[in-house]
């Protein structure tokens, strides 16, 4: 009597489970449940898992690039100002995947033409001195033309960003960035290729791009050199005449 019940239902259970769901809490997932986190007051505004990277006081969280020395750009009224005669600068921390939020701002009395007219850069993956890394672009991209590859929200010579939401100079922009970093496999083969969505000023710029490598300024990008592991956030400072350029509130997520 008892197995028979046993058996009965476990023909019943089968049942189920060979033929169509029939009830909808069959496909409700309670668990994990995801953490709670509050939000900044606008989108601007750290959330309160985010890593602040610069809150407008100092550059403790930051480096020179060359040498691993204190960050030495400007600091004033809240705001980041690239000096150019100290070279790149870059987190000490190091990230693997993350959503990354930054502002900058063009200075309004720029000058120059196309690449030598506020440039500058964020690179997501900074993989050694100089320039190495996966730069998303900074440059004065409002009535300024240069080759499309290389303007503002484009993976710089990867990626032309799908519109240009460029305000003028003097004016702050944003850039919301969610990078997937690249994945090795043990004999330093890619495994997965980078990929990078960008929003520029809310307007999405790039969709869920897959990076052929760390940025080159000369040929072909690939990732036969680049084995890399969790990486810092580096912005550059880039070696034309133009006035520098200001960053502000930066915070990351890691993902
Ligand atoms: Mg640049």
């Amino acid at each position: 009597m008892k197995l028979t019940f046993i058996l009965t239902a476990l023909l019943a259970g089968s049942t189920v489970m060979a033929f169509a769901q029939t009830k909808p809490e069959e496909t409700e997932t309670w668990e994990p449940i995801p953490k709670v986190v509050t939000p900044g007051a606008t989108f601007k505004d750290a959330p309160s898992d985010a890593i602040v990277l610069f809150d407008g006081k100092n550059l403790d969280e930051w480096v020179q690039n060359n040498d691993g020395s204190p960050a030495k750009w400007d600091v004033a009224d809240g705001i980041i100002t690239v000096n150019k005669k100290y070279g790149n600068i870059e987190t000490k921390r190091k990230f693997n995947s993350y959503q990354l939020h930054i502002e900058w701002r063009v200075p309004a009395n720029i000058t120059g033409t196309g690449q030598a007219r506020g440039n500058s850069g964020i690179f997501l993956a900074s993989i050694g001195k100089g320039d190495a890394g996966y730069e998303l672009q900074v440059l004065d991209s409002y009535e300024n033309k240069t080759y499309v590859n290389g303007m503002a929200g484009s993976l710089y010579k990867q990626a032309i960003p799908l519109a240009n939401p460029g305000r003028k100079p003097g004016e702050w922009q944003t850039y919301d960035v969610i990078w997937n970093a690249p994945v090795f496999n043990e004999d330093g083969s890619v495994k997965t290729p980078a990929h990078a969505t960008v929003f520029f000023n809310g307007v999405l710029v790039e969709n869920n791009f897959e990076l052929r490598g760390p940025t080159l300024y000369i040929g072909t990008p690939s990732y036969k050199t680049a084995t890399h592991g969790p990486s810092p956030i580096k912005l550059q400072a880039h070696g034309d005449k133009s006035e520098p350029l200001s960053y502000r509130n930066i915070w990351v997520r890691e993902l």
